[in-house]
């Protein structure tokens, strides 16, 4: 099986004592490229380092996570985002609203939310959106970027059909983490109804592990058992879920398209010319 982990959080200190490991068990498992997200300005600096260290393998965005919206300054963060993309970042975000924790202001969690959006608008990179109990806001703020040509990603997305509808229908893509492999996980409709070509998978590492390690430290690798999970709600083979995501990752994030054509176990020389 091959496959693209289209959002982990790479650059996390959580990776730290053993980060050439983990990438090396995701190759091992049929990783193809991993997108390591910039959740912050701090973790998109480390994610360009790793993205730097890993050419054409590991990628990053650049973004400011909900959680932190508060601290959001909208005279200093969009310039830094731009500045992250000028330094090869393929995505803007995470960024979204989260209306479950409530960690910042809601008012202020839309504002970084939308200012983000406008980035991903003038630098025609797609924003990795997370989004929780935050419906009817998130419904009318991707109706409105998908009205103006800005593309997006609901990234882990555990939310109602409604909302999975008018991300599609915005052109957006949907993106599911080890979270469907879990057993309160019942909505196998939300799986059958992304189709084939709008469809992401993911780490979301290192949280959210999947079956049967979960609470564990998640990693990359682990993307295969959501990819199986997925294809069998969807009666395919793995491996064709893995490719097609793949190929899904590689457009909707502009990765290399050398990604596709080699085996995950070459990769590594692809940085020698
Ligand atoms: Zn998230
Ligand atoms: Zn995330």
């Amino acid at each position: 099986m091959r496959f693209v982990d289209s959002h982990a959080h790479l650059a996390d200190p959580a990776f730290d004592p053993d980060r050439s490991d983990v990438i090396a068990r995701a190759r091992s498992a049929g990783a193809v490229a991993i997108v390591a997200i910039g959740e912050s300005l701090a973790a998109a600096a480390r994610a360009r380092e790793l993205s730097a260290a890993h050419v054409g393998f590991v990628y990053f965005t650049a973004g400011v996570h909900p959680h932190d919206a508060a601290a959001f300054d909208p005279a200093r963060d969009p310039a830094a985002i731009r500045a992250e993309v000028e330094h090869g970042a393929v995505a803007i975000g995470e960024c979204g609203l989260d209306y479950h924790y409530d960690h910042s202001p809601r008012p202020l969690q839309r504002r970084a939310f939308a200012a983000q959006l406008a980035i991903a608008g003038e630098t025609g990179r797609p924003a990795v959106v997370h989004t929780r109990e935050a419906e009817d806001d998130t419904t009318a703020m991707v109706r409105e970027a998908g009205a103006a040509g800005i593309g997006g990603v609901l990234h882990c997305f555990t939310g109602s059909h409604a909302l999975a509808h008018a991300a599609l229908e915005s052109g957006w893509y949907i993106s599911f983490s080890g979270i469907v492999t879990f057993k309160k996980w019942i909505d196998d409709d939300l799986l059958r109804l992304v189709p084939d070509d709008r469809l992401l998978v993911e780490s979301d590492s290192p949280y959210l592990a999947p079956v049967p390690d979960r609470g564990k430290r998640n990693e990359p690798a682990w993307v295969a058992r959501t990819v199986a999970r997925v294809a069998s709600a969807r009666g395919v083979s793995g491996e064709s879920l893995g490719e097609q995501c793949a190929r899904n990752a590689v457009s909707f994030f502009g990765l290399r398209s050398s990604v596709l054509h080699l085996p995950s176990s070459t990769i590594a020389s692809e940085v020698t010319p």
